[in-house]
Parts: C-alpha cells; sequence; structure tokens
C-alpha cells in the first residue's frame, strides 16, 4: 500500500469550495512560511479510499477474537452507543447549571450506588480516568486516612504480589510510597509466610488483584484481610479483574477497604489504544470524608455537586470525570440487571473451556480451575523446539486471532495469558483452540515457519526494541542518513510502508 505522498499530485484537491470573495488580508512578512507546507494532494475520493483501506487494517473487537488477557475484550453492545447518543447527554456542557443537568447527576449518583453494591463497599467517587489513575487515587486516600490519625510519617509501605500489574508498583512509587513484594506459592496464592514476614506498623496496606493475573482466586484472601486489619492497615483491591466474580462474590466482604473499576473493561467501553477508560474508587465509610470533590449527591428528589468535603485529597481529573463512560458502563449494567452475575458466570466458563482444551499441549504452571482468564507456558516448546511465547503469539495472527498477552505475569516464564470473555460463542471459542493446537504442532514439525511469522498480516516481524527506541516517524531515508546503513532499519521502514 502507497504512502499518501506517494499519492500525492499536484495541483489535486480534496475539496472544491467557491472562490472567496472576500479582500485579501495582509499577513505580516516575519509572519510567513518561506515555502509551502508538503501537504499531499489528492482527489476526495482517493482521500477517503485510503483512509478506509487503513481503517481495514486495524484489528479490533469488531473484527475478531481478542483474547488479551487482563484487558477483557469484550463485545461492546450497541445499545449503549444509543444511549451516550441521546441529545441529554451527547450536547451537555461540564460548565451547564445544575438544575439543567438533573438527569446525567441523577446517572452519576446512580452508577456510584451500582458500584457500591457491586463492590460491597459504602461510599464512590467517579473520577478517576483510568484504573492506573485509580489506583494513585486509593493510595492518596490512604496517605490522608493515616494522616488524619497521626500515622502518617509511620507507615510508609505498600506490600503487592510479584504477580502485580505494573501499574501498582508504578503507583506506590509515585505515591511516595515504599514498595514491599510478597512471592506467589505452589497453589498460586499469596505465600502467607512471606507475606507475615512483610507485614508490620511500618505497613500502611496491601495492593492486590483477586483473582490475580494467573486467573487465580487467592485461597486465603480472608486470612489475608486479617493479617493487615490487625496490623492496623488498609486493603486495597485492584478491580481490573472484576469480570470474573461480579454478582458472586465481593472486594468489600473479602476486607477490601477500597477498590477501583476498570469501568472499560468490566462494564464494556470501547478501549485499547489508549482511551476512554473510567476508574471509580469505591471506598469504606470511614475513608468517604478523604474522596475527591466535587462528589455527587442526592437531596431528597434533586441532585448537586458537593464541594464541601474539608478532608477530601481535592480533585483528581477535570471536572467529574469521563460523562460518555459512565453513561455506557450504567447502561451495560442495567441492561444485565440482576442477571449480571451469569456475565461473569459464562467469562470463567469460556475460560475453563479453553484451559481444558489446551493443557495437554501447552505447559500449565499452577493446575487449578481458573477464573476468567488463566496462564499458559510456552517453556516446553522453547525447551524442545526452540519457539517461544512471542513466536506463538506472531503466528496465531497469520490464524487471524489477537495475541494474548505474553511475558506477563513475570513469575510465569514464557507466559501465555489467555481471557476470552464471556462475549465469544463456542465455535469461535474452538477456532481459537485449534489454531493454538496447530501451533503446538508446528513448532514441533516446521520451527522456522513460527520464527517467521507473522507471513501473511501487512506488517511482518518487526525489531521491536528498534520501533520502540529509535522510532522512525517521518518518511524517507535521506531525512535519516544516520539510520540508511542499518540493515534492521531498512527492513523495519520497509515494513512501516507496508513492502
Ligand atoms: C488494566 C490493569 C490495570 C490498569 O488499569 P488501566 O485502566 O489500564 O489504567 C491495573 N491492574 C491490572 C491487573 C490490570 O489488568
Amino acid at each position: 500500500m502507497k504512502l499518501i505522498y506517494e499519492q500525492s499530485r499536484p495541483g489535486r484537491r480534496a475539496s472544491s469550495l467557491p472562490r472567496y470573495d472576500l479582500p485579501p488580508v495582509e499577513v505580516p512578512p516575519e509572519l510567513r512560511r518561506e515555502e509551502a507546507p508538503r501537504l499531499p494532494e489528492l482527489s476526495e475520493p482517493e482521500l477517503v479510499r485510503h483512509f478506509t483501506a487503513l481503517s481495514t487494517r486495524n484489528f479490533g473487537i469488531d473484527t475478531g477474537f481478542y483474547p488479551l488477557g487482563s484487558c477483557t475484550m469484550k463485545h461492546n453492545p450497541r445499545v449503549n452507543e444509543r444511549v451516550v447518543a441521546l441529545p441529554g447527554f451527547k450536547d451537555l456542557h461540564p460548565h451547564q447549571e445544575e438544575e439543567s443537568a438533573q438527569g446525567a447527576l441523577e446517572l452519576m449518583w446512580r452508577l456510584q450506588e451500582i458500584l457500591q453494591e457491586i463492590s460491597g463497599l459504602d461510599a464512590c467517587s467517579l473520577q478517576p480516568a483510568a484504573g492506573s489513575q485509580g489506583e494513585l487515587t486509593g493510595l492518596m486516600l490512604m496517605r490522608a486516612y493515616f494522616e488524619d490519625r497521626g500515622e502518617g510519617a509511620r507507615r510508609d509501605t505498600i506490600v503487592t504480589a510479584d504477580t502485580a500489574h505494573g501499574t501498582n508498583p508504578a503507583s506506590v512509587t509515585m505515591a511516595g510510597y515504599k514498595l514491599a513484594k510478597v512471592a506467589t506459592d505452589a497453589r498460586g496464592n499469596l505465600d502467607l509466610d512471606d507475606l507475615r514476614s512483610k507485614v508490620n506498623e511500618r505497613t500502611a496496606g496491601l495492593m492486590l488483584t483477586n483473582p490475580s493475573t494467573l486467573g487465580l482466586f487467592d485461597e486465603h484472601i480472608v486470612e489475608v484481610a486479617k493479617i493487615f486489619h490487625e496490623a492496623g492497615s488498609l486493603l486495597y483491591y485492584d478491580g481490573a479483574n472484576l469480570n470474573a466474580v461480579c454478582g458472586i462474590s465481593r472486594p468489600g466482604d473479602m476486607g477490601f477497604d477500597i477498590v477501583h473499576i476498570n469501568l472499560h473493561k468490566t462494564f464494556s467501553q470501547p478501549h485499547g489504544g489508549g482511551g476512554p477508560g473510567g476508574g471509580p474508587v469505591v471506598v469504606r465509610e470511614t475513608l468517604e470524608p478523604y474522596l475527591p470533590v466535587p462528589a455527587v449527591v442526592r437531596d431528597g428528589d434533586s441532585f448537586r455537586l458537593d464541594y464541601d468535603r474539608p478532608k477530601s485529597i481535592g480533585k483528581v481529573r477535570g471536572f467529574t470525570g469521563p460523562f460518555g463512560v459512565f453513561v455506557r458502563s450504567y447502561a451495560y449494567i442495567r441492561s444485565y440487571g440482576p442477571g449480571l452475575r451469569e456475565m461473569s458466570e459464562i467469562a470463567v466458563l469460556n475460560a475453563n473451556y479453553l484451559l481444558a482444551r489446551l493443557r495437554d499441549a501447552y505447559e500449565l504452571p499452577y493446575d487449578r480451575l481458573c477464573m476468567h482468564e488463566f496462564v499458559l507456558s510456552a517453556r516446553s516448546l522453547k525447551r524442545e523446539h526452540g519457539i517461544t511465547a512471542l513466536d506463538v503469539a506472531k503466528r496465531l495472527m497469520d490464524y487471524g486471532f489477537h495475541p494474548p498477552t505474553v511475558y506477563f505475569p513475570l513469575v510465569v516464564p514464557e507466559a501465555l495469558m489467555i481471557e476470552p470473555t464471556e462475549t465469544e460463542p463456542k465455535e469461535r471459542l474452538d477456532a481459537f483452540c485449534d489454531a493454538m493446537l496447530a501451533i503446538a504442532r508446528e513448532a514441533a514439525e516446521s520451527p522456522e515457519l513460527l520464527k517467521e511469522a507473522p507471513i501473511s498480516r501487512p506488517v511482518r516481524r518487526l525489531d521491536e526494541v528498534k520501533a520502540a527506541k529509535r522510532a522512525i516517524v517521518t518518511y524517507g531515508f535521506d531525512e535519516h542518513p544516520d539510520l540508511a546503513g542499518e540493515e534492521s532499519s531498512g527492513r523495519q521502514l520497509e515494513a512501516q510502508k507496508g513492502a
């Protein structure tokens, strides 16, 4: 496929407006550019074709199966888009008077109530824009809570698991806490002995995902909560894996005090590629005073924003949060109604079905029933045939599937983390398993094919390190004389051109 600049022909235009009939304005010479900008010149149909062709090279949940572990790439019901496009929602202005935005405030208040019920906790702020921002907000709440009790200086450490998502340690560091990492035991639970040795009077809290990034529910979670609470510290629940437990178990009942919910994962938003997302935090009553302002509150039959919270940590995001995300998640949850638990049950069923079909061809590091996702290892393929998790992932693209998450969690070598979600029919799951099994056979029979993969995609395998560290974001070798001699950069550029 040609770059838009290669299709450009001098004088072609994608618009045909009448000639202007206003007197020209004199632009001062020092503000005038010396050369015309190098913009592509195309006719409108060629322009439309160019971008339409590019768009068909994207892979998304609307084009195929997307088992990217931990990311919950599920189908986004189109009814959500109908609802969010209603004029009263779509045309809302953030500076609008509260009296004229009652419906929007009511929706936010109701969403808060629902998230409290799902979490088993008492108060909610919808403000944070993503799970990671919810983490930072939650840690700021912990700090405010302990400072209020005169324990702020003493409690300086947060405990996380060695399976934790990268955002957990990053948030802990950003919030100014020290990190203590707990090992995973042979069944995939937190190692209780290691845990006990790391909890003391300096511990502010625990940050944990449950089910973990291994897709396993911690069998000692009640005991874990007791250990932290007896030390006077708090428990933070990373809700990224809530899709496994909705309506079945609640973080608040497990003993967690603060929860973030990734609305874009569990409660369906078109996500990936950077947004939009939502990461509301839900807390126990004791932490409510510290929640961000403004709070959305109900006074009888009306709703308003409450800024009068003297102990609040303040604002964590502009205005009141990502409103379109709230509308979609609210529509999504309400369309399930009390049947929301079926969502999680089927997500867990689908994952266990895949696990049962794939466990003989790939290594299973923790041999238990999984929750909504599971982690396999390509370790045996590597040992026997030199085939890595990356090779498997790249080959899956030839079979028309988005690869699973790879090399995470870090405790599993050659990890393949697979999350099918509840919105896939059995036929699609079977097709994916057939491809995974075929790839395991190919690893033995024709490993060189897997090393070359993907072979059928517009872009072949790239030098990913170089692509990230020395990204070529402009076109043309002459502009990068320092790279001209480098063979792999040349390949990379060929790939970018879609050669
Ligand atoms: C996705 C994820 C996060 C971060 O959430 P974002 O909404 O992407 O910021 C944190 N923890 C886990 C386990 C996740 O899967």
